[in-house]
């Protein structure tokens, strides 16, 4: 069994695997760490990572990436309208207003999802890691920004489950970059915290922590981010460019895709190369469109001037961050960057300015996120044996609990965990009631997701005591390992007359020692809390009643199970279909192989003398009307029909071989036969 870490970028995915000797990031089969976030399509297969990307200019239409942040959302949604302008790919509300992607596969046009196509580059890395590993790889660590939502949360999670991936967390990138740091750095930390600043600048998102770290633990503290990154420099920058080639050569880059994407990738090599040199640097295209060579030229400086807004909202999530977090600039040990963009000189000027610190560059800025994920899939699996870091996440929006009113009582609402509240964690919420109600769970400030609701859990079988009155019903409500919010349970208390006198009395106990927020309008509530993984309640709440668990109802987003369970055969059957194409093309292959290569033996070839001249003749006018049919009739046929060609030519062909390995064995005897004849 092997433990994995996944970083699902929006640009590109790397993956770690935790062994017994460490964490290693993985190669994939292109000997790269880095597989590129995207999905192709053609007639026979799917074309995932490196080589989607490698032909991407060739089959736009049948291309997608940028889907990481489509997860879990609406066609309609102004995020997603907005993402869609820079992705080149054909894309359609689907009937219930989610997003479809069309493209033509299997020789018919097909609609995917963004879960589907994160779920299909999941498959990818899942087959990456087994060839690595030599081994089936189930339990993951996926990371996530650490801004996701419910709703992208859940789609990552469903997106994973249609890849047949055991998610033992969702981890938030920052923090899965604070483990990478801290599981080795345990020396340096002490009693007393010490705080490290992380910062991750990628293709679409900047994330910047502050983090505590203690003798093998970690806390985080503070959050702040913004979805700018390396493609909004390269944005500016092309708008830079067409412009000059509109004055310059009276042409339209934005008109065409295919250039506006060659461009984009020939800005993206400039751009790397301005970090390493502040000098002018060259731009250079050629048949860019209506067959004109285009060339230009940019400085470091200009390309500063370009994306001054964009660093300006880099700065400002920089000291967002020093004043969530409290710290003074004293406070902090250090400034970690991991992430491509975090390469751009300017952004480490920004760094020195605003928190009084060179930026650190102690982690590996692409592997860190995967590294750290791994590290917590070993930590948190019993396949592997590792030293135990304690991480303490954070919620990064505050969250309020509503129910509504039934009766007399009215409606009600709390904060139940204000934002930056450590994760995971669960909180007992009681609220008294005669019957069954309705809970929801909502964001309880601005998120960066057009509905701020988490769910709605509808809490059933409540019902009056004895004498008609309302019960004392406890509502967990959870932070789960995923950062996902919700209502693990629901009890009701049933107190018998006789107990109710010691009930009060344990109550008002508990009150003393007890966050209490209050009376609620809609009844009497209050609030006992629980860090993950200690005793739920108290022993005087239980005596204080029969508790009896009620059944829950809940709606909230992701995949009902019939639809993740649809996907999951469909992706699985799209595995079945890409493994036969690709058992097909190497049948085709070695046919191919084949025929060149005895052809070679059999003419003036080590073969030739061990052969008949008809014989050899007939041998050779076989294997060129074998070649010509592989490139006319024979090029699309079935595995077996290219197997059972090889077979039949390797019957004609083995005695000669035979023949030649005798010879090898024993030359002399073969000699004395021929002498013979
Ligand atoms: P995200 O974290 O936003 O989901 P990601 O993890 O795929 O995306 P990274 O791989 O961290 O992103 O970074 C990719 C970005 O970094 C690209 O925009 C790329 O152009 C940029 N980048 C990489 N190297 C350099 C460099 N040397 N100088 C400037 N930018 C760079
Ligand atoms: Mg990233």
């Amino acid at each position: 069994m092997s433990v994995i870490g996944i970083d699902f970028g929006n640009e590109s995915c790397y993956v770690a695997a935790a062994r017994s000797g460490g964490i290693e990031t993985l190669a994939n089969d292109y000997s790269l760490r880095a597989t590129p976030s995207a999905v192709a399509f053609d007639g026979k297969k799917r074309i995932i990572g490196v080589a989607a990307k490698n032909q991407q200019v060739t089959n736009m239409k049948n291309t997608v990436g940028g889907f990481k942040r489509l997860l879990g959302r609406k066609f309609n949604d102004p995020h997603v309208q907005h993402e869609l302008t820079s992705i080149p790919a054909r894309v359609e509300a689907r009937p219930d207003g989610s997003i479809g992607f069309k493209v033509n596969y299997l020789e018919e046009d097909q609609h995917f999802s963004p879960e589907q196509l994160t779920a299909m580059l999941f498959t990818k890395l899942k087959e990456t890691s087994a060839a690595a590993m030599q081994t089936q790889v189930n339990d993951c660590v996926i990371a996530c920004p650490i801004f996701f939502t419910n709703a992208e949360r859940r789609a990552l999670l469903d997106a994973a489950q249609i890849a047949g991936l055991n998610v033992l967390r969702l981890l938030n990138e920052t923090t899965a970059t604070a483990l990478a740091y801290g599981f080795y750095k345990n020396d340096l930390f002490e009693e007393k915290p010490k705080n490290v600043i992380f910062i991750d600048f990628g293709h679409s998102a900047l994330q910047v922590s502050a983090c505590s770290f203690t003798k093998s633990k970690l806390k985080m503290l503070a959050s702040t981010w913004d979805q700018i990154g390396g493609r909004d420099f390269d944005l500016a920058m092309a708008e830079y460019f067409s412009k000059e080639f509109q004055e310059r050569y009276k042409i339209n880059a934005k008109t065409n895709a295919r250039a506006t994407l060659r461009l984009l990738t020939e800005i993206e090599k400039l751009k790397k190369q301005m970090s390493a040199n502040s000098t002018k640097l060259p731009l250079n295209i050629e048949c860019f469109l209506e067959d004109i060579d285009v060339s230009s030229s940019m400085q470091r400086s200009q390309m500063e001037e370009l994306c001054a807004p964009v660093l300006q909202r880099v700065e400002q999530t920089f000291k967002r961050l020093l004043a969530e977090s409290k710290l003074q600039l004293d406070d902090i040990h250090s400034v970690e960057i991991v992430g491509g963009s975090s390469r751009i000189p300017s952004v480490k000027q920004l760094i020195e300015q605003v928190f009084n610190k060179p930026a650190s560059t102690t982690l590996n800025q692409d592997e860190a996120v995967s590294r750290g994920a791994a590290l917590q899939c070993a930590i948190m699996s019993p396949a592997v044996r590792v030293r135990e870091f304690g991480v303490t996440d954070i919620q990064n929006y505050a969250v309020k609990v509503l129910w509504d009113s039934e009766g007399t009582a009215g409606p009600g609402e709390i904060e139940i965990f204000p934002q930056f509240h450590a994760s995971p964690f669960s909180r007992l919420l009681t609220i008294n009631r005669k019957g069954p109600f309705n809970v929801s769970i909502v964001y309880g400030q601005q998120i960066p997701y057009p509905d701020q609701t988490i769910g709605v859990w509808k809490v059933k079988d409540v019902k009056p005591n004895e004498r008609g009155e309302g019960q004392e019903v406890k509502l967990k409500v959870r932070i789960n390992n995923n950062g996902i919010v919700l209502i693990s349970s629901a009890t009701l208390v049933e107190k018998k007359e006789a107990e109710e006198a010691a009930a009060a009395a344990a109550a008002a106990e508990q009150a003393a020692s007890e966050e209490k927020l209050g009376e609620q309008a809609g009844g009497a509530s209050n609030l006992g809390e629980n860090a993950d993984g200690q005793q739920e309640g108290s022993d005087k709440k239980k005596k204080a009643g029969k508790a009896t668990e009620l059944p829950l109802e809940v709606s909230t987003h992701g995949f009902s199970p019939v639809d993740l369970s649809n996907y999951t055969q469909q992706e699985a059957k799209m595995i079945g279909s890409d493994l036969k194409e690709t058992e097909r093309i190497d049948a085709r292959n070695a046919l191919e192989e084949f025929v060149y290569d005895m052809r070679n033996k059999l003419q003036g070839g080590p073969l030739e003398r061990f052969v008949l001249e008809t014989e050899r003749e007939a041998i050779v006018s076989q294997l060129n009307d074998l070649e010509n049919w592989l490139y006319e009739d024979g090029e699309n046929c079935e595995r077996e029909t290219y197997a059972n060609r090889l077979d039949a030519l390797r019957k004609k062909t083995d005695p000669i071989k035979q023949r030649a390995n005798d010879y090898d064995q024993c030359p002399a005897v073969f000699e004395e036969l021929k002498g013979s004849i």
